[in-house]
């Protein structure tokens, strides 16, 4: 009887079993909807990502409010080429709009369903992230103390936007926007990429703008050899506590292979980098 019983605590207790979890601890501070938010979260999460920060057309963020696979924090995509959402071309907002309507933003950011600002899409809008047009929204988000993260460097073919310019993805234009909204917690989404020296310098000005590190970490578009360097050169510039993970949608595992490639990090730097500086940044949200 006793053996009979220690089998079946055996038996019974295998279901539960699970393979170890990973050790690692990420917050992906740049994500955009898919076709399967489900199984997008579930890769996600057994790669160690516990939470992430997602901007897409406002229906699909939406469809994302019920995985409750991840901490998610949602952002506002704005201004929408042509009502769109750049590559995907789903209509930002139910009416088209290019702009969403400031009063249905300030009642969103109360109801407690907007977490950040961004992407701010001014480069394929073809306009300066300094551009008036974006102040009201600015000045929402720092009256509500919510970070605002801004496209920055190049953009991937076929983004479908007409007016996208190239000259509007330098970090250098940020400087009358930040001049004037000083209390705005700003991230420099992608790095600057091309332009990371301007990045470095605008970073070195003012110390409450970080950056994410999407896309340059991937190794699918940046060499890691080139993702290296430009690491390199903001640690030389003393911000190794203002940058952020993030994959921009891209194979998780490798943008985590090319952080983890970095062998001039130690081990606390890279924690830094997964998640910590994030959660300084997003203050605890
Ligand atoms: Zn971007």
């Amino acid at each position: 009887m006793k053996t009979l019983l220690i089998i079946l605590v055996f038996i019974c207790g295998l279901p539960t079993f699970n393979p170890k979890k990973t050790s690692r601890k990420i917050l992906d501070t740049h994500l955009h909807g898919s076709k399967d938010p489900l199984s997008q979260m579930q890769t996600l999460q057994h790669a160690g990502v516990y939470k992430a920060a997602i901007s897409s057309s406002w229906d699909l963020q939406n469809s994302y409010r019920k995985t409750e696979v991840l901490d998610l924090l949602y952002g506002l995509m704005l201004p929408c080429p042509e009502g769109k959402v750049p590559y995907s071309l789903q209509p930002c907002y139910a009416l088209g709009e290019d702009w969403p309507p400031l009063d249905w933003v300030e009642q969103e950011i109360k109801k407690g369903r907007i977490d950040f600002i961004g992407e701010v899409l001014n480069q394929y809008y073809g306009i300066s992230p300094s551009d008036t047009l974006l102040y009201s929204y600015y000045q929402l988000a720092q009256a509500y103390n919510l970070p605002v993260g801004i496209h920055t460097g190049g953009a991937g073919p076929d983004h479908g936007s007409p007016n996208f310019k190239l000259d509007m993805g330098s970090p250098l234009l940020l400087k009358p926007m930040l001049a004037r909204f000083p209390g705005l917690k700003v991230w420099i989404m992608h790095s600057g990429d091309q332009y990371y020296k301007e990045t470095i310098g605008i970073m070195q000005e003012n110390k409450k703008v970080y950056a994410d590190i999407s896309v340059i970490s991937n190794p699918d578009i940046v060499p890691a050899s080139r993702f290296s360097l430009i690491m390199q050169s903001f640690i030389t510039a003393g911000l190794e506590d203002r940058l952020m993970f993030g994959t921009d949608n891209g194979d998780i595992e490798k943008v985590i292979g090319a952080v983890e490639g970095l062998d001039f990090l130690s081990a606390e730097q890279k924690k830094k980098l997964f998640y910590l500086n994030a959660e300084q940044f997003f203050g605890g949200k």
